[in-house]
Formats: structure tokens, sequence, C-alpha cells
């Protein structure tokens, strides 16, 4: 789709406002949000788009399809300098939480199964390396994950431990110079395909991350079958039975929760971000339709009823961009708190969801279909809405911070 297409040409768009003609922003941008970003955030916007759709958007569907992530596309995902790339040092391409933001938006414009993978490798298992890893540890694997040549995954939620992780069961028992870890960690994203495990476990200290190789005696996984979400994307059990990791792959710099937590904030912040991208692609999709299907010898987007879901879409979509541009800011300038993270990963995932459903009423029977990608988006979205903190979850955060009282347990 062409983005000058979008322009609207009613003449009620451009009233004047302060004397002056002011012309109608594009259909895809109505705050002109893209004039508050700097060049390099434009650039790498543009970058991450274009890649998207040339590379992705042509086999996406296909792989959503037959359940398989598309791992052809992890050495120009490396290439581009995506895994990582909001870290300083070891390859990483060090650029601000907008650059990573706006990445995010544009990888999840995609499949929310794409921008997951570069979330996980750079959010949840990347950043705990550089955060609390020993220098040994950051030098040995970030470099090599930056590359895409380690692919990593994140193991904290368990069969019986979901929104509650501080009720894991899976546990590290020391035992001489090793750990020996034992428990099952359930719908973890790429655990299937990752060469590194970053595991969360038990014991005698509290909580404490591990680094499990894939390979490691007693470490096994299972891929999940039967998905009708995130299809396009690798989600797994890892096992662990009586498995031997030498103890120096312990994380050294972090103990508790507030360990797994520091990294699920990482990538909330991306999955915020990433939602508005779902959530464009969609809106876009249905504009696009609305314009073109006849209906009663009109075109469908000519009825009002049509027109008011199309209005409810741009302005969630607006609504969910300004709150990303402003928490990367927040997050930029160091002055992030984590109930913001929680405002907008609820709100945003919240009205992705939302306009998906609405955008593939629009596009009436073939809505369903892999031809649009809307119901793809959709169901995606309802894993989205889950992971990284359920909506519920993310409510109580807010009512929390705001009334000082738990409304938890
Ligand atoms: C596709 C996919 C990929 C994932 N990838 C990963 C990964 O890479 N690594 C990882 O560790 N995990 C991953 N997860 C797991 C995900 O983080 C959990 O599913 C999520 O934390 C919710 O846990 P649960 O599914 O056990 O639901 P539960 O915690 O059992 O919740 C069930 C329902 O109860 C509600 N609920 C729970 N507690 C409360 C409460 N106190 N008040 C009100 N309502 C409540 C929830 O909101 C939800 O609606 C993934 C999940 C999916 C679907």
């Amino acid at each position: 789709m062409k983005f000058n297409k979008l322009r609207g040409n009613s003449d009620i768009m451009t009233e004047t406002t302060t004397h002056r003609q002011v012309q109608m922003p594009l259909a895809n941008d109505l705050y002109n949000i893209d004039s508050l970003l700097s060049e390099e955030e434009r650039m790498v916007r543009d970058t991450v788009r274009k890649f998207v759709n040339e590379r992705v958007l042509p086999i996406i569907g296909e792989h959503f399809e037959a359940g398989t992530f598309p791992r052809g596309l992890i050495p120009e995902i490396a290439e581009l300098g995506l895994f990582g790339m909001h870290l300083e040092g070891y390859g990483c391409a060090g650029l601000s939480a907008v650059c990573y933001g706006l990445a995010c938006q544009e990888l999840e414009a995609g499949d929310s199964g794409l921008r997951s993978f570069v979330s996980v490798q750079g959010s949840l298992a990347m950043f705990p390396i550089w955060s609390y890893g020993s220098e040994e540890q950051k030098q040995r694997w970030l470099p090599r994950m930056a590359q895409g040549e380690v692919i990593g995954c994140f193991g904290l939620t368990e069969p019986d431990s979901g929104s509650d992780p501080g009720s894991m069961r899976t546990t590290a028992r020391r035992d001489g110079d090793s750990f020996v870890l034992n428990g099952t960690k359930m719908w973890i994203t790429n655990g299937g395909i990752a060469d590194l495990a970053v595991v969360w476990a038990r014991t005698e200290d509290g909580i404490r991350g591990f680094l499990v190789e894939r390979g490691t005696p007693g470490f096994t996984t299972s891929d999940v079958h039967h998905k009708l979400s995130l299809r396009a994307s690798v989600t797994s059990e890892l096992h662990f039975e009586d498995c031997h990791i030498p103890a120096e792959n312990m994380l050294p710099n972090i103990r508790g929760l507030r360990g797994p937590l520091s990294c699920l904030d990482e990538a909330r912040y991306g999955i915020a971000w990433g939602a508005t991208g779902a959530a464009r692609a969609c809106y876009e999709v249905a504009l696009d339709y609305a314009k073109t299907r006849i209906q009663f010898n009109r075109p469908i987007g000519s009825f009002q009823l049509v027109q008011q879901k199309l209005a409810i879409m741009a302005t969630e979509l607006v609504k969910a961009q300004l709150l990303a541009l402003q928490l990367g800011r927040n997050k930029d300038e160091g002055k992030l708190h984590p109930v913001q993270i929680s405002i907008a990963k609820r709100n945003n995932v919240r009205e992705a969801l939302k306009t998906a459903r609405e955008a593939r009423s629009v596009l009436g029977a073939n809505g369903i279909t892999l031809e649009y990608p809307i119901s793809r988006h959709s169901n995606n979205l309802e894993s989205v809405y889950t992971y990284e903190g359920t909506d519920d979850i993310h409510t109580l955060v807010i009512g929390q911070a705001i009334t000082g009282l738990s409304a938890f347990s």
C-alpha cells in the first residue's frame, strides 16, 4: 500500500482553524507523530518497515498457516542490528529506547510472532546477561547473540505458576561446583530453537537466574502444537531432570523476583509499541477495503456505521502511538516508572485487539481468511493480551500504584 494514497480528500477535512488552511494529515498519522521523531528514529522505523514489507509480509501468512517460524530471516534481522539494539557494547547497536520501540512497532505490523522473537532475544535473553551477568558471561554470549548466531529464550512460567511467578517450583540445588536443576518451564517462546535458555529457579538463596546451554544432559524441550495464536512463533516446554550446570552459569548480580520482573519490564516496553504496529496494519487494511468494497452501489466506507468503526480505530491508534512515544521518551531520559509500562502495555494491546476485531468485521467474510492479515493479527494479539502480564495483572499493578493498596491476593 502506498502511504500517499491514504491522504483524505474531503473539503471538510481542510477547514480553516487559525485563518490558514491546514492540510489534512495522513490517515495513518493523524497527529503528525512523524514530526515528533528525530531523523535517526525515522530512519530506523523506515528501514524496519521496508524489511517487513519486502521480506516478511510475502511469507508470513504461509508460516502462520504451517505453524512455523521463518528462521531464514534470522541473519537479516541480525544484519539490521535489531537483536539487543537498545543495549550498549558487546556488539549491540546501542540505540535509544524510542528507536527500539519503533522497530518493535514495525516488526509487529508484520506479525506479533516476529516481534516476540526479537523481544525475547533482546529483552528477555540478552538483557539479563547484559544487566546481571559476569564480564565473562557477557563476553561469551552477547556478541554472538547480537549476530543471531546464538538464539536465547527466557524460562519463567511453569505449568502451575503463571501470573504468580513467586510460586515457581523449579529448583536449583548446589552440588559442589555445579547446580542441579529440576522442574518444567511452560509456554517458552523460542524454547525449541534456542541455543541458550535463561532459566529462573528457586535456590537456598532465593530465586536466581541460570544460563543453560542446549545439549546439557538432563535438559530437553518439547514444542507446544495446535496453537491458534502466534502460530509463526515457536512456543515450548523446557524440562530439567537432574540437569547439572557449572556454578559459574548462574547470573551473579541479581537475586529474587526483581531479576525476571525487570526483564519483563523491558519486554513489555517493546510490546506497548509493537501492539500499535499490529493495530495500524489492521486499520490500514480496513480503511483501504472500506473505500473500494461496493455494496448497495456505494463504497461501504460511505456508510455511517463503517465510518464510526474506522474513526474509533484511527483515534485509538493515535492515542496508543502517543502513549508509546512518551513512554519511550521517559525511558530514554531515565524517568520511566513501571506503572507507566503497565498503562501502555494494557491500553495498547487491549485497543489493538479491539481494532483487529472491528477491522475484521469491516472486511466481512474476507476478514476471516489469510489473504488479509487481520485475523492473523487478531489471533496473535490474544497471546499478547495474556503474556508478559495479563491485562488483569496490569490492571492490578495500576490499581496498586494509584491507591497504594494491593489487590493481588
Ligand atoms: C504464546 C505465549 C508465549 C509465551 N512466552 C513466554 C516466555 O517466553 N517465557 C515465559 O516465562 N512465559 C511465557 N508465556 C507465559 C505467559 O507469560 C503466561 O501465560 C502469563 O503470565 C499468564 O499465566 P497463565 O497463562 O498461567 O495464566 P494464569 O496466571 O493462570 O491466569 C489465568 C487467568 O486468571 C487471571 N488472574 C490470575 N491472577 C489473578 C489475580 N490476582 N487477580 C485477577 N485475575 C487474576 C489472569 O489474568 C487470567 O485471566 C507465554 C505465553 C504465551 C501464550
